[in-house]
């Protein structure tokens, strides 16, 4: 099959002229999501907020942490951090419910992102669970070397704060909007390296199920990092369902769409729509309209240029299946990848072990560096709000529990005696 038309413009100037998808895919989620969540409500699809669940699964949290020897006491509503430990530089993002800034640690001169949201926003709009799940997540004490690590959550009266590493080589798609597509070499490095973060969530029972442009960041030496686990999905099991509706549209597996059950195969697909823009700067079924684009997610076929070297188009094809019980992924999850040629010139050990050499390495001159994020962001004052002077552990009981301390840090933070 082939791609009949010439790409007549940068992926850059696409999203320029097609105003709609930009006010989708920048800083307008808000509408996204309350397009989303009405679809949602009409079709009954969104599971809701089961607090006895959550509480089981923070318990159950708890003693595993308590199992494994952890300090577990630092998991507790008491945390020590509050605003105030952080001097707040700059805006680096804007999220559905608040900012992500650039902060500094005041005692400790560690920089991090602190991704901060208002409490009231995410009760407007019902969206407790996700915030609890990001965090439950992020509690599980994931630790990969292409998934961003949280190192404390605290919450004031009005905010909820996730403090992370700050990762500072710009958003994947940042450096792909400039450069229109990449090289297949590169293309795959970046595919395998989330292929391998995915497949490590898949193995504690989690879907990540929100891979898309603005979630997958460069570290300053050109590794993957994805971030932003507010739709994580707990709890499925490799050939198990869910029935939750959420996501960015153009990067949602057909199942999803149809609002069907869906496994962690949902992801193979985001990653083969995003490997295919890495390839073609454009995602695959898109088109200016969206209802267009529904329609060519759930009926076209795929179409690939001629001259795709034949690993490159089983791949994607693999991938992009439309029939889940067909999809690469489905039943042995990474290992299905990782046997694929398209993969072949890798060594995978080398590569979770951060020995492949990436081919293009961010040119950032200190952990603050802030080059690669958007001014759109960065040129924002930094709100006073955020610095909120109160102490931490005042409690909601929208957010029971939401207070974390990374039990390393906890460690660390005691004094010697
Ligand atoms: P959600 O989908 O849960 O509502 P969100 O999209 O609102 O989350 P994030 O994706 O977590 O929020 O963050 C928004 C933006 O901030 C990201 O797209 C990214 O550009 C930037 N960002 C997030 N985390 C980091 C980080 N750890 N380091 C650097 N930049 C980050
Ligand atoms: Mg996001």
């Amino acid at each position: 099959m082939t791609i009949t038309q010439e790409r007549p413009m940068t992926y850059a100037k696409m999203r320029g002229l097609v105003s709609y998808f930009s006010a989708l895919l920048k800083g307008k989620k808000a509408r996204l999501s309350d397009f989303l969540h009405k679809l949602v409500s009409s079709q009954q699809l969104c599971q809701h907020l089961d607090p006895q669940k959550n509480l089981r699964g923070r318990s159950r949290l708890r003693r595993e942490e308590e199992e494994k020897g952890t300090a577990s006491s630092a998991h507790t509503e008491t945390s020590q951090m509050k605003p105030a430990d952080f001097d707040y530089l700059k805006v680096i993002g804007k999220g559905s419910f608040g900012k992500v800034l650039l902060a500094k640690h005041r005692k400790h001169g560690g920089y991090y992102a602190v991704k901060v949201l208002q409490k009231q926003m995410i009760v407007k709009r019902k969206e407790q669970r996700h915030v609890m799940v990001e965090r439950s997540v992020l509690l599980k004490g994931l630790q990969h070397p292409f998934l961003v690590g949280l190192h404390f959550s605290f919450q004031t009266p009005n905010m909820l704060y996730f403090v992370l590493d700050y990762i500072n080589g710009g958003e994947l798609f940042y450096h792909l909007q400039r450069e229109g597509s990449f090289p297949e070499p590169r293309a795959a490095f970046y595919a395998a390296e989330m292929a391998m973060a995915l497949g490590y969530l898949h193995s504690l029972d989690i879907v990540y199920r929100d891979l898309k442009p603005e979630n997958i960041l460069l570290d300053s030496e050109g590794h993957v990092m994805l971030t932003d686990f507010g739709l994580c999905k707990e709890g499925v099991a490799i050939g198990g369902v869910m029935h939750t509706f959420c996501g960015t549209p153009e990067y949602l597996a057909p199942e999803v769409l149809q609002g069907q059950p869906y496994s962690p195969a949902v992801d193979w697909w985001g990653l083969g729509t995003v490997l295919f823009e890495m390839l073609y700067g454009l995602p695959p079924f898109y088109s200016r309209s969206k209802a267009e684009m529904f329609e060519n997610m759930l009926h076209a076929p795929l179409q690939l240029r001629t001259g795709v070297p034949q690993a490159t188009r089983t791949l994607l094809e693999g991938l992009l299946e439309r029939d889940v019980s067909k999809r690469l992924g489905e039943s042995r999850d990474l290992v299905e990848l990782q046997e694929h040629p398209f993969f072949a010139p890798l060594n995978w050990d080398d590569l979770l072990a951060r020995k492949v050499r990436p081919l293009f390495i961010p040119k950032v001159t200190s952990p603050c560096d802030v080059s690669y994020i958007d001014p759109e962001f960065t040129l924002q004052t930094v709100p006073s709000s955020v610095s909120e002077r109160c102490q931490a552990g005042a409690t909601s009981e929208a957010f029971p529990g939401f207070s974390f301390m990374n039990p390393a840090e906890y460690v660390a933070s005691q004094p010697v005696s």
